[in-house]
């Protein structure tokens, strides 16, 4: 059974962070150049952890399987990151971004960890804007605000909708300069395959040169991982298409628990499915919900008509019905559930009947065109380049799609996992948001672990080893992790068989989407349970893989993460099957107010599930974490 000490800091709420970073063990200026830390990944957690490491003299290996870190998934993100500035003065404060935060998470989450997070929000933005970043600005010259789901105060910082790349090139500034000093040796194009554990602790890495095939061995004092989320296991979501669970699965399969992994955030606003041959989804930034205005015809026979030949008095705007006091601002989940119910309904737009309408009507008379271009011109522009329709003239048309994954590894208030030595950051981790994320939170959430958090961290590890006691990449640990990977390349290249790797992944995705999307029952998940082994093992005896492995082959890789996401998918119903409850995007249809609303059972659920491998076939074991509200009161979230 795995060791989950959260180590959360005694004290007051509001002093955990001032006092644990005085109480936590440094590594002394001049030692710290003699430790070697792994960062694989560099998206905003990745970039900004390897970035803060290296200037603080640390030697850092960065590993990324792009071809440049500026590819990382980070790059998409749209509308915005949180921060309690309170520039507004509308009444923001880090009790009330904690508050909003734990209450959006649908009290899973760790009060601690979130409290932290709400603090070192307002660094973040100081930090963002010295570096250059662009973000909106008022009049004043002070940084501009909008809202985001689940808050009523305007906090979200952003930069048109190029949030995350305006931020990625912030730290990829920051990550190339120590690039430059020679603090921190980057390597593209290059895919952690295994993690190397000695002696229970993680002590280096297998990695494959994407390019060439090679397959090197890198020993370090400790190893991050900032690989980001898995919700591609779902096969469509608007994730970029190569992200994928492979780190923290390896890491997983080495020891390393994996926590609520069933908890998947679905998102509101994105362009419907169109077809079988699609490979991706397109999200529409939650911004747009601050001027646009979700409806569907109130009756059944108007749904195919011209949105502008429904009346008025004939739209049901349903958030607004349903939440008034947040309205087209209700969280995610939330928002994505009454999507579907009302298309559930027969009242869906469209020829699929799945998808609802964002409308800019009234936002043009108010703003005029110009106005609502200023402040969304580019999601436009994508709505127009995918649907060749202009929603300046009509509403746009959208459906919930797999967005977030808000489970991860398991790690501790110093987001190190339960295997000394491995620290996971950002999307790759489980911890501050609960069994829903709010929007604009998870830039806050990487880049507070990276510039914030594990800089002070990572040294109360590094201080209890030896400087220089690194293991030889000689270990027979490293052989071992080593030949392991070989096995599994040799085994894929050898199957030869009729299918492609992406007819696996379909059919995963469509069995995910069916019973562990977003409504969730026993029966549902008791079939996908049988049915994943079984195309698990049709996928070893039929897969495809073309190629050789000593070049670059995307169909190797592509087989190799999709053989990963056929084990994780299992897991991901399990941890559905076995939390009997609804809670934030985790919606068991058996546990459900008469409104439609989650019924979380607080006294049976109030944990993190936190599953550790017990070797291949073997049913996994589900830790748990309890969780303790001091500062928050658990009550039945309430948006209406
Ligand atoms: C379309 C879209 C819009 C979004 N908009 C917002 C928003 O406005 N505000 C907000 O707060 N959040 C938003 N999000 C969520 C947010 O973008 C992500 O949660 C966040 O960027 C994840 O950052 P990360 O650094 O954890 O991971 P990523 O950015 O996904 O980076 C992962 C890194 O790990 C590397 N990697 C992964 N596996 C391996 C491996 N095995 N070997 C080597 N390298 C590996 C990759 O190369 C990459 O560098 C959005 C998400 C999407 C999909």
């Amino acid at each position: 059974m795995a060791q989950l000490d959260s180590k959360i800091p005694p004290g007051p709420l509001a002093d955990k962070w001032r006092r644990h970073k005085a109480d936590i063990k440094l590594v002394n200026p001049a030692n710290k150049r003699k430790y070697e830390v792994i960062v694989v990944g560099a998206g905003l957690a990745g970039a900004s952890a390897a970035a803060t490491l290296a200037e603080l003299g640390y030697r850092v290996k960065n590993f990324v399987f792009h071809d440049s870190p500026r590819r990382a998934h980070s790059i998409a993100a749209q509308g915005g990151i949180n921060a309690a500035k309170n520039y507004q003065n509308d009444g923001d404060s880090v009790h009330r971004l904690f508050y909003d935060t734990i209450k959006g998470g649908d009290y899973r989450s760790r009060e601690a960890n979130v409290h932290r997070l709400a603090e070192v929000s307002v660094n973040i933005i100081d930090q963002c804007a010295a570096q250059g970043v662009p973000f909106a600005r008022e009049y004043g010259g002070l940084l501009a605000n909008r809202s985001f789901g689940g808050a009523q105060v305007s906090r979200t910082f952003y930069a048109r909708g190029q949030t995350g790349q305006q931020l990625l090139l912030g730290a990829y500034s920051a990550l190339s300069r120590m690039v430059g000093t020679g603090g921190v040796q980057l390597f593209t194009q290059s895919e952690m395959l295994d993690l190397v554990v000695i002696g229970g602790q993680a002590k280096g890495i297998i990695v494959r040169d994407l390019v060439t095939g090679e397959i090197s061995r890198h020993a370090a004092d400790a190893v991050i991982l900032a690989t980001g989320g898995y919700g591609n296991v779902f096969n469509l979501s608007t994730y970029a298409r190569g992200s994928n669970a492979t780190a923290i699965w390896r890491a997983y399969r080495r020891g390393a628990c994996l926590a609520n992994p069933c908890y998947t955030q679905i998102h509101p606003t994105c362009i419907p499915v169109t077809g079988d041959y699609q490979s991706k989804l397109t999200l529409m930034s939650e911004s747009l919900r601050n001027d646009g205005r979700i409806w569907v015809p109130k009756k059944k026979e108007d749904r195919l008509k011209k949105p502008a030949d429904v009346p008025e008095a004939d739209r049901d705007y349903y958030l607004e019905r349903m939440y008034p006091s947040f309205g087209n601002l209700a969280p995610r989940d939330i928002a994505s559930r009454a999507a579907k119910r009302v298309c559930d309904e027969g009242r869906g737009a469209g020829e699929s009947g799945l998808g609802v309408y964002l409308d800019f009507g009234d936002a043009i008379k108010r703003l005029g065109e110009a106005g609502v271009r200023e402040r969304y011109g580019n999601l436009f522009d994508i709505y127009h380049e995918i649907t060749n329709e202009s929603a300046y003239q009509t509403p746009m048309r959208i459906y919930p799609a797999v967005h977030y994954t808000m489970g991860g590894l398991w790690v501790d208030y110093n987001l190190m996992s339960n295997l000394p030595g491995l620290f996971v950051l950002g999307e790759a981790n489980f911890s501050d948001h609960g069994a829903n994320r709010l929007g604009a939170s998870a830039l806050m959430q990487g880049l507070a672990d990276g510039y914030f958090v594990i800089p002070y961290t990572i040294g109360d590890y590094l201080a209890t080893q030896k400087p220089g006691s690194r293991p030889s990449t000689d270990a027979p640990e490293f052989k071992e992790a080593e030949e392991n990977v070989r096995g599994l390349v040799a085994r894929l290249l050898a199957i030869k068989g009729k299918e492609p790797v992406s007819h696996f992944h379909k059919r995963l995705g469509k069995i995910m989407w069916e019973f562990c999307g977003m409504a969730r029952t026993k029966a549902g998940l008791e079939k996908a349970l049988k049915e994943i082994p079984a195309l698990r093992e049709e996928f070893w005896q039929n897969v495809n893989v073309p190629g050789a492995g000593g070049t670059l082959n995307q169909s190797l890789e592509n087989a190799g993460r999709v053989a990963d996401f056929l084990e994780l998918g299992e897991l991901l119903c399990l941890d559905a099957l076995e939390r009997e409850e609804s809670c934030g995007g985790h919606f068991r249809e058996e546990h459900q107010y008469p409104d439609g609303e989650c019924k979380r059972d607080d006294e049976k659920y109030a944990h993190v599930a936190a599953w550790e491998f017990q070797g291949a076939g073997q049913k996994p074991l589900r830790n748990t974490e309890p969780l303790n509200y001091e500062a928050v009161k658990m009550s039945v979230r309430n948006y209406k």
